[in-house]
């Protein structure tokens, strides 16, 4: 039913993705399928943080974030499994969004929120995604 299929992770947080990932691979089953993995390095752009880090920062961090999503992808990710590893650089929502419009992804599949943030039932990315996206989106509860 659906082939083009965003999951989009934090890499330094598994419950991003421990009960995704295992439904985003039943959603990948169908036959043209392609799981499509995303990780956001946040861009610290003008911001008084970014006059704290060398001016190549950012390009390093995409570098290490690409070499580390490509490593969880070939540990995770079942290699009879069509799928790719992208990394963006900015707000996590918003770059979650535009990947999908970029791709024409059909499923966006996404944890719900960090276990340790109980009183939250949907983490503010994760509502953001919901709201804005324009395809469907499977919220994976913790
Ligand atoms: P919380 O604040 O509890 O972590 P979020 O809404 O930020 O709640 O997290 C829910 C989901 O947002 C994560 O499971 C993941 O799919 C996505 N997400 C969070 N951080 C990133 C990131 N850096 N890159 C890609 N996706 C992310």
């Amino acid at each position: 039913m659906f082939k083009t299929i965003l999951l989009p992770i934090d890499l330094g947080e598994t419950s991003s993705w421990q009960k995704a990932l295992p439904a985003a691979l039943v959603h990948t089953a169908g036959e043209g399928g392609c799981l499509n993995l995303l990780t956001v390095v946040p861009d610290f752009g003008e911001s008084i943080v970014g006059t704290y880090f060398p001016p190549d920062f950012g390009e390093r961090m995409m570098v290490q974030a690409k070499n580390d999503l490509e490593a969880f992808r070939a540990a995770h990710v079942p290699s009879d499994v069509p799928s790719k590893a992208l990394v963006r650089s900015g707000t996590i929502y918003s770059e979650i969004i535009d990947a999908a419009e970029e791709m024409s992804a059909d499923l966006i599949v996404m944890a719900s929120h960090r276990p340790a943030l109980r009183d939250y039932l949907l983490g503010p990315n994760a509502a953001h995604v919901v709201r804005h996206a324009k395809c469907s989106v499977l919220v994976v509860r913790g």
